[in-house]
């Protein structure tokens, strides 16, 4: 009879552990829905961590859990958690407790093993390191190690501890495996996600730079293809391109729009005498004291070697005149020395001018250029006349067809 009471107590208890086993396996199965539920948005690697481990922690019956990571071969714990949540502000940077080398502790041998190591009995395991988790105060208990692997890569270890000695059993073995394999695969894509996130920033950052620079780039080639290198005015790209709108406000407002050409007498002479480097001095102070005498609004341009053309909107006859004399006084005042010789220069000017009796709102673009094409060729003119009948002078074509009328 007592035989049989006896069976019956010991089924009762096996029968009573059975349940209790199954009611942690089934916990330790919501830690692992708990671990897949986790997001991965966590900007930090070590806060990512703290939630697992507050997972594990809820749904393990351990007394502490903590994550290793490897780094430059050697294993800190950076983040730990036991009663108190207590968190270990450690990176593998800046450890704070101590770093374990490969095959140091029970932590090191899993390393090396590549696998997990069960240390059953703290106490009694000769590879246990006192100082893995000082918070136990006599060190005793229980203990598993399992390495976090992406395939054949370490990235460092977990480990869950229990007070009392001889309280894991197989099944945990199994159970922190799988957590083991989640959080490699966690933190393989959250570092992952990271490197993508700095190199797309890096990238967008190169990207930027380039096309800030691009765009200073395209400024200043824009500039250079408007502005003569030597004289720092506008060049006859930017005249042919600004003209033919000033002429079209002119026509659209009914008003005058002069066309003054600029050639510098005997200038090769200059050269030849005094140097192509003196003959560069020239062209700049003649440019300088057109571009005094110019107003805004004026469309001044070096056109080619020693020839500039200004285009001069809305002024009436006379003032053009007393302009062109202005500027044909202004240049012979200029005086360069060359080796004790002094020299100055004259020019030869050609005007045409666009007059008007009344506002016109003809300005097609064909139409327009048909008179910038006339007035271009009539100040050419007025100005080989000028040329010819001794330079040093100032022609307006419309005297020259008067004259031409007249015979
Ligand atoms: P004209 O009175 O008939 O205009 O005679 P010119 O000597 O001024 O005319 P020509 O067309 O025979 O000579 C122009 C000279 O201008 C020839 C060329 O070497 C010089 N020249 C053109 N561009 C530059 C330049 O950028 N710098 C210098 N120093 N000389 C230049
Ligand atoms: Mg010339
Ligand atoms: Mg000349």
């Amino acid at each position: 009879m007592s035989t049989l009471n006896s069976i019956e107590e010991k089924l009762t208890d096996a029968a009573g552990t059975i349940s209790q086993r199954f009611l942690m396996l089934v916990q330790a199965l919501s830690g692992i829905r708990g671990l897949t539920t986790l997001t991965m948005n966590k900007s930090d690697e070590l806060d990512l961590l703290e939630d697992v481990l507050a997972v594990i922690k809820d749904n393990l019956d351990v007394e502490c859990c903590s994550i290793f990571l490897l780094k430059d071969n050697k294993l800190t714990c950076v983040a730990f958690k036991n009663e108190e949540s207590h968190r270990e502000y450690s990176t593998p940077d800046t450890p704070l407790g101590h770093v374990f080398k490969i095959g140091e502790g029970i932590v090191g041998k899993a390393v090396v093993n590549k696998k997990l190591y069960h240390c059953r009995d703290c106490k009694a395991d000769e590879n246990y390191l006192a100082i893995i988790n000082p918070q136990t105060e006599n060190n005793s208990g229980s203990m598993i190690c399992m390495p976090i692997m992406i395939g054949e890569e370490l990235l460092g270890v977990l480990n869950l501890s229990h007070p009392e000695p001889y309280f894991f059993h197989q099944w945990q073995e199994h159970v922190v495996s799988i957590h083991a394999n989640i959080l490699a695969q966690m933190l393989y894509n959250h570092r992952l996600v990271k490197d993508m996130t700095t190199q797309v920033s890096n990238r967008t950052r190169e990207l930027q730079i380039s096309l800030a620079e691009t765009e200073s780039l395209k400024s200043k080639y824009k500039a250079l293809s408007i502005i003569d290198d030597l004289t720092q005015i506008n060049n006859r790209r930017y005249f042919f391109s600004e003209v033919p709108s000033a002429l079209a406000r002119s026509l659209r407002h009914g008003q005058p729009l002069s066309l003054l050409f600029i050639d510098l007498d005997h200038f090769k002479i200059i050269n030849d005498t005094y140097g192509h480097e003196n003959g560069d001095h020239v062209l700049k102070d003649v440019a300088e004291v057109l571009s005094q005498q110019s107003r805004k609004g004026d469309i001044l341009s070096r056109m080619g070697g020693e020839e500039f053309a200004l285009a001069v909107p809305n002024t009436e006859l006379e003032g053009i005149q007393n302009l062109a004399r202005r500027i044909k006084d202004a240049v012979s005042e200029l005086r360069w020395t060359y080796e004790d010789v002094t020299f100055g220069i004259t020019l030869s000017m050609g005007i045409s001018q666009l007059k008007l009796v009344a506002a016109s709102n003809h300005t097609s673009l064909n139409y327009v250029n048909d008179i910038v094409h006339v007035l271009v060729r009539e100040a050419d003119d007025a100005l080989y006349q000028s040329k010819s009948n001794g330079r040093n002078q100032i022609t307006f074509y419309h005297n020259l067809k008067e004259a031409s009328d007249n015979t």
